[in-house]
């Protein structure tokens, strides 16, 4: 389709940006749907956050995703955040209304779908969170509404604490813990670190620990050293490819009120994913 007067724009706002995958998956999406829309990398430092939000309003943007490091920084911008936004205390989608921006969090949600999709269900599950950054938020956020119990480890202890603190206050139960020497107490086991997103990095937990039928999820998007030495020792594994996916179908969604193309969007990601 070809850019028009009347295309709308959405895009992402990262620092870095230049390794999104979503602009192949939402660009497919919209060509799909025949929907006069195009997706854009958006280089944002985060000094400047706050003067690209406002550019949503000023160039008629339809909305935007966040990512790195911006999730978190852009709650005091916006107009209203919704209620899973807050609780999760950071926001990945935006929408621009008529010139008033509401912020959402569809991650949390996007990281269960993925899991149902397999036939996973987190539902009374003892689970456990590696990493205490962004992303473990919104996944802790799903996981401690509706898994049995919720621990979290972090290399940095006092994240951690703070994660489970903010967890407990608006939503449920997570306690925090100091060492990962009992990994086969868990049904669920999801690396939320970055640990893994290069080839010569160290595992983020000890492997021979784990136990067959355990459930072992890496929010990296490919298929990881964790991955392959988990199955080896006949867990589940899954990657977070499935969680990307359904983040932005939900984004998608949110934009253009039509439903998403999950298996156009699955295929550009496939295409392009390593
Ligand atoms: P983040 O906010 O920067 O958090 C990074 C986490 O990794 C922190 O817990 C950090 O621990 C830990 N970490 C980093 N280096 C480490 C090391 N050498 N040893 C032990 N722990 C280390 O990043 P994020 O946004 O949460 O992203 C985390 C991962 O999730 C990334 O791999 C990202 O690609 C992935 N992700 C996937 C999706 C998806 O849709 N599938 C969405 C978002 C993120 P400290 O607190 O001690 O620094």
């Amino acid at each position: 389709m070809q850019i028009s007067g009347k295309t709308k724009i959405t895009g992402i706002f990262g620092w870095p940006v230049e390794h999104t995958l979503s602009p192949y998956m939402q660009n497919a999406a919209f060509s799909h749907c025949g929907l006069d829309y195009r997706y854009l990398p958006f280089l944002v430092s985060p000094d400047r956050l706050s003067n690209a939000i406002e550019a949503i309003r000023s160039l008629n943007m339809c909305g935007v995703n966040l990512t790195i490091p911006h999730k978190e920084a852009s709650l005091p911008f916006l107009d209203s955040v919704d209620e899973e936004a807050l609780a999760i205390g950071a926001v990945n989608t935006i929408i621009n209304t008529k010139g008033r921006l509401t912020g959402h969090n569809t991650d949390g949600r996007g990281f269960a779908t993925a899991l149902q999709e397999q036939g996973i269900t987190l539902e009374g599950c003892k689970a456990l969170i590696v990493g205490a950054g962004g992303a473990s938020r919104a996944v802790g956020h799903y996981l401690s509404r509706n898994a049995k119990s919720l621990h979290i480890y972090n290399r940095t202890h006092e994240k951690a604490v703070a994660l489970a603190s903010f967890l407990s206050r608006t939503t449920g139960n997570a306690i925090v813990v100091k060492d990962l020497s009992f990994l086969s107490d868990y049904d669920i086991i999801i690396n939320a670190t970055s640990l893994g997103l290069k080839d010569d990095d160290p595992l983020p937990l000890d492997t021979d620990l784990l136990s067959p039928f355990q459930i072992v999820c890496d929010l990296i998007y490919r298929q990881t050293t964790l991955l392959m030495k988990a199955q080896q020792k006949g867990c589940r594994t899954a990657n977070g490819l499935g969680m990307l996916l359904w983040q932005g179908a939900y984004a998608f969604e949110l934009w253009t009120g039509t439903r998403p193309p999950v298996d156009v969007m699955r295929t550009a990601l496939l295409s392009i994913a390593k």
